[in-house]
């Protein structure tokens, strides 16, 4: 039975084992050890994900990411009525500590009665929160699961994530001339300035239903009285509409190109990245069915939403797995507000308990 107290518990734990992206090996080591405790055999792949097996035959792989954002180091986890929260100093962790702590109870609750289990592979990857690093490295010759149930997403366990944009990001680096602003600013090249017009080219925030654009970060510049020979300029544009993303790659280009025709003297060199694919599910997958199956067995009815956000669940798609994200309990992720609703992840708990024992199948 699923205990509530041990699912606590554990994610306290969880969140107690500081795991910001890049340093995750101690969470990785105390995960490994429950789940060898529990009769998995465990191995890290070139990467340092965790993938764990345990049984015969194809598995269902069960997956979350060991990673937090920042801030999220010394976080001090309490129970404030039916939610968890931080101490409102750093984040809480819950994502996805709540989803790997889902995963656990889940198993523990059905081995401790001695109940039968599928063949199961659990996943853990590493700098998810950085542009699901882990889960692009993951090595897939390690991997024997066909279908995925990744613990990562917003709202109650019934939320399954149904669509998810392609990500693309991309990096303009700026390289103008450097002159004293006050002595020879002719002989100057602002690569501040240039970076302004590129911006103001662009477009801006929602696009439409499907499509947003963001410039999240820029520099440029050292000193007042210097003409800023360097600048650079960091930002991404999602669509769950492919012909958008190509429109929009299309249109940086563009800016680019007609920006260093204004500024012949400066370079102005640009990447562009898709860090993942997007898609879009129906109950037909089979990932899906099996989630939504399970859930009706809970007396939970299955309720498909589309995100703007993505996770490991791309990756894995894109690897050719069929992968469903469903909820970890988890709300205003990546901020100092942060909680976990202590019933939902208990529903969390009990979904995976029932994919484990084979149900939804
Ligand atoms: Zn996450």
């Amino acid at each position: 039975m699923i205990n509530q107290e041990r699912l606590l518990a554990t994610l306290f734990d969880l969140i107690r084992i500081d795991s910001p992206s890049g340093e995750e090996e101690e969470m990785a080591r105390h995960v490994s050890g429950k789940l060898e405790s529990m009769g998995f055999s465990v191995e890290r792949d070139d990467y340092r994900n965790v993938i764990a097996r345990r049984g015969e035959g194809t598995p269902l792989i069960l997956s979350a990411h060991m990673d937090t954002v920042e801030p999220g180091r010394g976080i001090k986890p309490r129970i404030e009525g039916d939610r968890i929260v931080s101490d409102g100093t750093t984040i809480l962790g819950g994502d996805c500590k709540a989803g790997v702590a889902a995963i656990l109870e889940g198993l523990e609750s059905v081995l401790e009665d001695g109940g039968e289990t599928i063949a199961l592979e659990v996943i853990l990857t590493r700098e998810e929160e950085i542009g699901l690093m882990g889960a692009r490295k993951l090595d897939l010759a390690k991997v024997r699961g066909k279908e995925a149930v990744v613990f990562d997403g917003v709202g109650p366990a019934s939320q399954i994530m149904s669509a998810s944009p392609t990500y693309v990001g991309f990096d303009i680096d700026i390289t103008g001339r450097a002159a004293h602003a006050g002595l020879e600013p002719e002989k100057g090249v602002s690569a501040v300035r240039i970076a302004g017009e590129i911006i103001t080219r662009l477009p801006n925030g929602r696009l439409n239903d499907e499509t947003t654009f963001n410039i999240g970060k820029m520099e440029g510049g050292q000193v007042r009285n210097a003409v800023p020979e360097k600048g650079t300029l960091v930002g991404e544009f999602r669509s769950r509409d492919p012909e958008q993303i190509v429109k929009l790659g299309l249109e940086v280009e563009t800016v680019v190109e007609q920006v260093r025709k204004l500024f012949p003297d400066a370079a102005v060199e640009f990447v562009m990245d898709t860090h993942f694919h997007g898609y879009e599910l129906t109950e037909k997958d089979p990932a899906v069915k099996r989630v939504a199956s399970a859930l009706r067995g809970l007396g939970l009815e299955p309720d498909l939403q589309v995100s703007g956000g993505g996770t490991d669940g791309n990756v894995f798609r894109s690897h050719g797995l069929s992968a469903a994200v469903v909820g970890m309990a988890d709300y205003n992720a990546h901020t100092k507000k942060e909680y976990v609703v202590i019933p939902e992840l208990v529903d969390a708990a009990r979904l995976c308990e029932a994919l484990v024992r084979g149900q939804g199948v």
